[in-house]
């Protein structure tokens, strides 16, 4: 469903993303692992045309998104849950989460996929009247991602979701990426929490240096050897 061609990005003079290909199958969850700084989210960005491409190709369901404006991919169906959450903390955790359903075809349906989300994630139900900055940082993610979920993604776009939570409360968000696969949601995670990334993916890139330094799926990954030295602490 997504197809990703020799994509170079920059930020000004400095060239970050260096001919990047990858797919994403409708359904899969795809993981993206590498080093901070190797460019993961900058590839989530140019996906969601939050930063222009120098050049390559971004192809969704057939369309070019490469030369499309940001509200025209939401629209087209791409949600990109970012790295540090986002929220607005003095807003109620509802109103957090009605914000994504801002693209004309979610918002008309929004008091049905507000039911939706509550039933994935009870916890942001009993929290709704709360405002967001007074939850726990496992709390906040999920209303990130309940959010992201208002818009009616096709592709789900998840930027290090796990991050600066605790063991217990990562292996929840884990299980909630799982139920949205369940769902029918496709999902692109970046994830530095290699072994559970790819415990719940179908497929992974390693980026290295804005570039694709390996692929394949879940079971080739685990089994490299390369992945394991350098991700797995084996
Ligand atoms: P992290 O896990 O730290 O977010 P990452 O793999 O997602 O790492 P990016 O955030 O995409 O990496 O960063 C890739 C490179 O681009 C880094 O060298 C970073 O310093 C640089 N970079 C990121 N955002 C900007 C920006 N807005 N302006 C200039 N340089 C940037």
């Amino acid at each position: 469903m997504l197809q990703i061609d020799e994509l170079a990005v920059a930020y000004g003079d400095v060239q970050v993303l260096w001919g990047i290909s990858m797919r994403v199958e409708r359904g899969e969850i795809v993981t993206l692992l590498g080093a901070n700084g190797a460019g993961k989210t900058t590839l989530l960005r140019a996906i969601s045309r939050t930063v222009l491409a120098l050049s390559g190709a971004i192809v969704l369901d057939g369309e070019h998104l490469e030369r499309a404006r940001s509200p025209r991919v939401v629209e087209l169906g791409v949600a990109h849950v970012p790295e540090g959450r986002k929220l607005w903390p003095e807003m109620s955790v509802e109103d957090n989460v009605l914000l994504g359903a801002y693209p004309g075809r979610a918002r008309r349906d929004a008091r049905a996929s507000l039911e939706m989300v509550y039933t994935l994630f009870p916890r942001v139900a009993e929290r709704r009247t709360q405002m967001a900055g007074t939850l726990s940082g496992g709390e906040q993610q999920m209303v990130a991602i309940a959010r992201g979920l208002m818009s009616k993604p096709t592709i789900l776009m998840l930027d290090e979701p796990s991050l600066g939570l605790a063991p217990l409360i990562v292996s929840e968000v884990f299980a909630t990426i799982e139920r949205i696969k369940a769902t029918g949601t496709t999902v692109l995670l970046v994830e530095q929490n290699v072994r559970q990334a790819l415990e719940i993916a179908d497929r992974g890139y390693v980026i290295e240096a804005g570039r694709v330094m390996t692929s394949g799926t879940r079971d080739e990954l685990l089994a490299s050897d390369a992945i394991k030295k350098a991700y797995l602490g084996l």
